[in-house]
């Protein structure tokens, strides 16, 4: 069951970890390069080109002294200087393709990744998302994916354009004298170990960083949302406590990654300067023994040197290639989570339904076996509403995310015309629900645009209609934009009451057939606490409704109330009849005096008990 909240997954990172690293990257990076193994390979040719081109220059010098230096011979400079001139140019224009074809493509690849990352994301279940927190993912879309530009742009072409330049390099060294290269050999062998061991090393503590830097962005982010109450407790400075800690870790584990990568790099200069003075002092004795030309050592002075450069390059990707493996590694694991709808179960679409809703002998629980809903019967005609209240924690908003398909019980089912929730196909249920929540969540962007986030394919009279239903045509015309006023995030720009109408007249667009609503607790002026009963009034018309009730108008017109207590139902029926039995209602009705919100101008009847006064 998708939904279900699945229990903690043993951590099986640990013992995966000894051998299969390089199967590892390789199984992540060969999706990724096969689309573009073509482009690929033309650059890594292109590339060979350059390089090429770049081999000229030594083999130059060695002519100049040997041929033309030493035996004279002046017509032949001109037609060298060309040459050279020509390959010089092409590695320029080698150098500037690469860049053109390889950066755009990875930057395409990007893109593309994080469209499918937040796609995936979407398609994870409400159960998963509360384990999260939603600035840390915001860092795993947006930075943990940048890392692929190195793995599919330059950097991996430069990586196997370098190793191949210096195997060239280490064969045109062994041709001019296998008995200097013999002796720099051994420095050799050890770079590339120390090289190998370093990016060992250095992996876990990039993979380190992508955490610690998606913890505290989202920390950070959470804070700046809620940035109301760090004012309201005067915490800023707790707040700055918290970051401080967040940035100093992060500024750690990058002292780490740069004591290591400096680290490496001396270590390729002193090996590459050792090399050189080997080089120097037998090069030197070979030249006055009579064993090598002085073009010959020119020659080999100046392949060192292109042995040198793509050595130390591999030094510098090779840090930029680990931060890239390690984030591909963190955005395949988001990938692997099971997206809510991948049940093979879920195949059942629901055309447009009637709206009876059914509990059957529901239990549903967060965790193992504690319970929060049990042995839960229920039935909800197309059409009624359905009132729950109860204490807190009771499980009012578990039974209603189990309409809402959020979570599948692990006992029982939940049915909507008898077809079994478990079953069906999301997407095709959700697009016939409605939501209208407490905290009514708008979008920052027009009134018009949160009304339409309900219906994308409204026209601009369903929109009207909408919202003229739900009351907000009242405020909205007073503002010089109407309904194309900027709201901010979240709605701020408008009041509480404005926002809940604005969320119903959402609803209203959307035309579902179940709606579920978590009525405000907040109390507001009389004339918008009746604008908005009247508004959910019209709303809840023709529509299976559950709604969480803290209004006792609602609760009074509601066709059955749900009395639970303990993720039990304790009592059921209509307003009088459960006041006439003096039970647990009457009771709650008696103690929840102050927190239901009574009666307004609007409203037909008194209240029936004086504890009900507003
Ligand atoms: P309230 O009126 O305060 O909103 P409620 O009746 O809606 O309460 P629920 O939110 O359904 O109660 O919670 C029922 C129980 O389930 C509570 O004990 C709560 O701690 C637990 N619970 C709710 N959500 C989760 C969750 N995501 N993970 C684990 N336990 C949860």
């Amino acid at each position: 069951m998708s939904s279900a909240p699945a229990p903690t997954k043993p951590e099986t990172a640990q013992p995966k970890r000894k051998r299969p690293e390089f199967r590892t990257a390789l199984r992540l990076l060969w999706p990724l390069l096969r689309p573009r193994r073509r482009l690929l390979f033309g650059c890594l040719l292109l590339l060979l080109v350059g390089r090429g081109a770049g081999l000229m220059l030594p083999a130059a010098g060695k002519y100049l002294l040997d041929e033309v230096v030493g035996k004279g011979r002046r017509e032949l400079l001109l037609p060298l200087v060309l040459g050279c001139g020509g390959a010089v140019a092409v590695q320029g224009l080698v150098a500037w393709s690469l860049v053109q074809l390889l950066s755009k493509s990875a930057q395409r690849l990007i893109a593309d990744k994080r469209i499918e990352l937040q796609r995936h994301v979407g398609r994870l279940a409400v159960a998963w998302y509360d384990k999260q927190k939603s600035g840390a993912l915001v860092s795993r879309v947006m930075s943990d994916i940048e890392g692929i530009r190195n793995l599919v742009g330059t950097g991996m072409v430069e990586l196997v354009g370098s190793s191949i330049t210096a195997l060239g390099a280490f064969g045109l060294l062994l041709w001019l004298s296998w008995r200097l290269t013999l002796s720099v050999l051994l420095l050799l062998v050890a770079f590339g170990a120390l090289l190998l061991w370093a990016f060992k090393t250095i992996r876990p503590i990039y993979r380190e960083r992508m955490k610690i830097q998606s913890e505290v962005s989202g920390r950070l982010a959470e804070g700046l949302a809620g940035v109301r109450v760090v004012k309201g407790f005067r915490a800023e400075a707790r707040e700055s406590e918290v970051f401080t800690a967040g940035a100093l870790r992060i500024f750690e584990n990058v002292r780490k990654t740069l004591t290591a990568s400096a680290g490496l790099h001396l270590a390729a200069s002193l090996l590459m300067g050792t090399a050189g003075v080997i080089v120097l002092y037998v090069g030197g004795s070979d030249i006055l023994d009579g064993r090598m030309t002085s073009g010959d050592f020119l020659a080999y002075a100046m392949s060192l040197g292109l042995l040198a450069a793509p050595v130390v390059m591999l030094a510098s990707l090779g840090t930029e290639l680990t931060d890239a493996f390690a984030g591909l590694e963190r955005v395949d694991e988001l990938l692997k989570e099971t997206p809510e709808d991948a049940d093979p179960k879920r195949a059942q679409r629901l055309e447009r339904v009637r709206g009876d809703v059914r509990f059957e002998n529901v239990s549903f629980a967060y965790e193992d076996e504690r319970w929060v809903l049990s042995e839960l019967d229920l039935e909800a005609p197309a059409g009624t509403v359905t009132a729950l209240v109860g204490p807190s924690g009771a499980g009012k908003s578990t039974l209603v995310a189990l309409v809402a398909a959020f979570a599948t019980p692990q006992r029982g089912r939940v049915t909507v015309d008898g077809v079994d929730l478990a079953t069906v196909e999301l997407g095709s249920w959700r697009a016939q629900l409605g939501v209208v929540l407490q905290d009514s969540f708008l979008f920052d962007g027009t009134i018009r645009e949160n009304i339409a986030y309900g219906r994308p394919s409204a026209t601009p009279e369903q929109i009207d209609d909408a919202a003229r239903a739900a009351h907000v045509l009242e405020f909205a015309s007073a503002l010089p934009l109407g309904l194309d006023t900027i709201i901010g995030e979240r709605g701020v720009k408008l009041s509480g009451g404005q926002r809940q109408r604005v969320a119903i007249a959402r609803a209203l667009a959307a035309d579902p057939r179940v709606l579920i609503l978590d009525e405000a607790t907040s109390h507001l002026d009389t004339e918008s606490e009746s604008l908005i009963q009247e508004a959910l009034r019209t709303l809840m018309r023709g529509r299976t409704t559950f709604v969480i009730a803290h209004r006792l108008s609602t609760i009074r017109g509601a066709d059955q109330i749900l009395v639970l207590e303990h993720g039990r139902v304790v009592e059921r029926g209509r307003h009088e009849e459960l006041l006439a039995r003096s039970g647990r209602y009457a009771e709650l009705h008696e103690r929840q005096a102050g927190a239901w919100i009574g009666l307004s101008a609007s409203s037909t009847s008194p209240p029936t008990s004086p504890a009900c006064a507003p």
